[in-house]
């Protein structure tokens, strides 16, 4: 009996993810998930829909959860806590993590990330090419960095927050809950929840 892992979600952020599930679970089969492509093969795996990927019949079964939208993934790990399927870390060699890092189940850590010292991290983050977080950040779940987010020291980030590509949070500023912060923003000061802040020095969108 086999050991099967789905990466649900087939399109560009769950074929970012495969490659790193390929190479960290060598020895199982790779399929993606996904509830609107038709079957068929991408980059050289089956796309199955969820009710053929849970009838499926193996030894061991697991999903990592490729899906930028932070609110999808909290919908999908529900189906997946559901069916009794656990969500495995997908996680790139060149990943650098030091001291007193604890993050929760279902990561997607794409190459060159960092993670420095005494970090705490929520389940399902996803943390995309050269993002990095440095020491003694808190983040919520469900939190989602796009390419080259920077998050310097001490930040606080709430439940389904999304860091634009390249932004840069300045040490010890809290990010509410839902707040989006703008590619390339450079964030001074504290975000409230559900916000959307653009621009140097960033400023809520109106
Ligand atoms: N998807 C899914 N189930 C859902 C929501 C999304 O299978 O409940 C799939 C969707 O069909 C698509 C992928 O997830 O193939 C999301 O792709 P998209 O390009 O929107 O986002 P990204 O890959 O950048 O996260």
């Amino acid at each position: 009996m086999r050991k099967l892992i789905g990466v649900y979600g087939a399109s560009g952020c769950g074929r970012g993810i495969m490659p790193l599930l390929r190479e960290q679970y060598g020895q199982a089969d790779l399929v993606f998930v996904d509830d609107a492509q038709a079957p068929g093969r991408v980059n050289g795996h089956d796309i199955l829909n969820w009710q053929d990927f849970v009838r499926c019949d193996v030894k061991e079964k697991s999903v990592s959860i490729a899906i930028a939208a932070s609110q999808t993934r909290q919908v999908l790990a529900r189906r997946c806590a559901a069916a009794q399927i656990p969500l495995v870390e997908a996680r790139a060699a060149s990943v650098v993590q030091m001291d007193d890092v604890i993050i929760g189940y279902g990561a997607c850590l794409s190459p060159f990330v960092t993670l420095t010292s005494n970090i705490r991290i929520g389940c399902c983050f996803h943390a995309n090419i050269y993002s990095y977080v440095e020491h003694d950040c808190i983040i919520g779940d469900f939190v989602t960095f796009a390419p080259g987010a920077k998050v310097n020291g001490n930040v606080v980030i709430g439940d389904h927050v999304y860091i634009g590509s390249g932004a840069i949070l300045r040490q010890g500023i809290e990010i509410g809950m839902g707040a989006t912060v703008g590619m390339g923003a450079v964030v001074t000061r504290n975000v409230p929840p559900n916000v959307t802040v653009v621009g140097n020095p960033a400023k809520p969108l109106v």
